[in-house]
């Protein structure tokens, strides 16, 4: 691993947890390191995500997308394919087992569009635990159907109704919450964020997305592709597809932020674009913050993009220049989900849609044998009314 110390990816990361929470977390790592190897744990986990979750996903080319753009060739990762319809589902599935092999009887979980909530209360049911789901109460005003979809699953939705009562607050709530019932309690965190060990343990879930594109790409075209494209909110669809890739030094790799409506602060969530070094819930990374650090409020279309901090794994590719990251606004988001919604007959989740944009803007100036590999991180049917008000707009 690239660590210099303990839970650190060059200078990023770390665990700045309050005292509380360091002897649950060392737990948490200690469990995790003995079942990672371990043989049962992992035919568990495979058989799962085989007949479960239903991986492998297939890698899709875009020949439509591809011929409409007059350049690169575009292979699509269809996360969208999964259980639940979002590669959250990877990292719930895992989290769940280390917590049942760890005795837990309680799955706890932020949420912020109710994608990572609704991934959570799965697996609960799936392996008979009680759920509890923290999620602003803004946000569970605008994400009605995941809201009804994880108490049709049996998990409790706790509004918090603190500070802007969206994400940022909701994590915080789910980790004060994870302090008082550390006995049958585990935390089960949704993006490659959050202090050690959190970070690793959902790259490590998630980097199936890579290790299976990369067999595929390569049977598929005999090569490896050109460019890895995904978006990054947290950070987790796009460390998964990556990760397997990293030492690979001829395929380049692009990571799409958040521009919101615009580069002035508290209208969008490209941290690497208007970010600084700070430290937030456990993690020091590139955070959205003013003059004086405070951390400051984000906009973007896609609920999922939509956060002040990157994981810090991405902060490290960033300062080592091995990723290059960009950002499109939530216009070319939404105009990128319905051109593939048109060519492929696949509506993407706004967040993916991030994706798509880019490779709207730069497949064409690319070669024909140029091959762009996309994480289509999931699916869309969560965005239906902002795809909806949106033709309304555009008399579409
Ligand atoms: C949550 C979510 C994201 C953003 O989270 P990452 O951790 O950055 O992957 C992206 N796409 C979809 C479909 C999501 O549900």
């Amino acid at each position: 691993m690239n660590h210099n110390k303990k839970g650190y990816f060059g200078e990023y990361g770390g665990c700045f947890a309050p005292e509380t929470l360091i002897a649950p977390l060392y737990e948490l790592e200690e469990a995790y390191l003995k079942l990672k190897n371990d043989a049962v744990f992992n035919n568990t986990l495979q058989s799962y995500l085989k007949t479960y979750v239903g991986r492998p996903t297939p890698l899709y080319f875009a020949s439509r997308l591809s011929d409409y753009l007059g350049g690169a060739k575009i292979y699509l990762k269809r996360e969208d394919l999964t259980h639940t319809g979002a590669h959250k589902i990877n990292n719930t599935i895992g989290q769940a087992l280390l917590a049942k092999y760890m005795g837990k009887t309680k799955l706890i979980a932020e949420t912020g569009a109710g994608q990572h909530g609704v991934a959570t209360a799965t697996v609960a049911s799936l392996m008979d635990m009680e759920c509890e789901v923290f999620m602003g109460e803004v946000d569970m005003g605008r994400q009605q159907l995941n809201v009804t979809r994880m108490r049709v699953l049996g998990a409790k939705v706790t509004a918090v109704k603190s500070g802007t009562r969206t994400l940022k607050e909701a994590t915080s709530e789910a980790m004060r919450n994870w302090v008082v019932n550390l006995k049958n309690t585990y935390y089960v965190l949704g993006s490659a964020l959050g202090p050690h060990p959190y970070p690793t343990i959902v790259r490590d879930f998630q980097k199936i997305i890579g290790i299976e594109a990369k067999h595929q790409i390569q049977e598929t075209i005999g090569q490896l592709p050109n460019e890895l494209v995904a978006c990054v909110g947290g950070g987790s669809n796009a460390i998964g597809l990556f990760y397997d890739f990293l030492n690979e030094t001829e395929v380049n790799m692009t990571g799409v932020e958040a521009g919101g409506q615009g580069l002035n602060l508290g209208q969008h969530a490209a941290r690497f674009s208007g970010g600084k070094l700070g430290v937030l819930q456990g993690t020091k990374t590139f955070l959205l913050q003013n003059a004086f650090g405070q951390v400051m409020n984000t906009h973007s279309i896609s609920a999922g993009l939509d956060y002040p901090a990157v994981g810090p794994e991405h902060a490290h590719l960033h300062s080592i220049g091995r990723v290059n990251y960009t950002h499109v606004n939530d216009k070319q988001a939404l105009e990128a989900a319905f051109l593939l919604a048109k060519l492929e007959g696949i509506i993407p989740a706004l967040e993916s849609a991030h994706a798509i944009a880019y490779v709207i803007q730069h497949a064409p100036k690319s070669p024909s044998d140029y091959v762009m590999l996309v994480g289509l991180s999931g699916r869309g049917d969560k965005d239906v009314e902002t795809l909806s008000k949106y033709m309304e707009a555009n008399a579409i």
